[in-house]
Parts: structure tokens; sequence; C-alpha cells
């Protein structure tokens, strides 16, 4: 699995820190977000597919969806 995310779209809500801190974090000085595993291992999939649909922005997308 590879995410992405777009901090051009990003409006800073945390959800999906909240959802997946392992895989996303907020920028200390703009509150966007920063991606810190863009090749997440498997047992965060589940966690990374709510944080997509849990983000009010669609900033989150997946570049492949190939399990390893
Ligand atoms: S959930 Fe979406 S809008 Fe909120 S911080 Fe994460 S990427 Fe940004």
């Amino acid at each position: 699995m590879r995410v992405a995310v777009d901090r051009g779209r990003c409006c800073g809500s945390g959800n999906c820190v909240v959802v997946a801190p392992e895989v996303f974090d907020q920028d200390d000085t703009d509150g966007l977000v920063l991606l810190r595993r863009p090749e997440p291992p498997p047992e965060a999939a589940e966690r990374v597919r709510r944080a997509v649909e849990v983000c009010p922005a669609g900033a989150i997308r997946f570049t492949s969806t190939t399990q390893p």
C-alpha cells in the first residue's frame, strides 16, 4: 500500500492523525498534514482506509492498493 496527501487541499482538521497517528502527523507551524509513512505497513491498512473516509477535504488518497 502506498498513500499520498495533498497539502493544498488539507484544511488541518486532524482527523487522519487521530485515526492513524503512525502514518499521519500535523505540521506544528501551519497545522497541515504531514505524511510520516508513505508506505504504511499492512497492519495499518484499515486505519489508513478509515483516514481516507474521515478526511473532510479529500486530501488523502491511495497511490497503490497492492498488498505485499
Ligand atoms: S483529515 Fe484531511 S484535512 Fe484533516 S488533517 Fe488529515 S489530510 Fe488534512
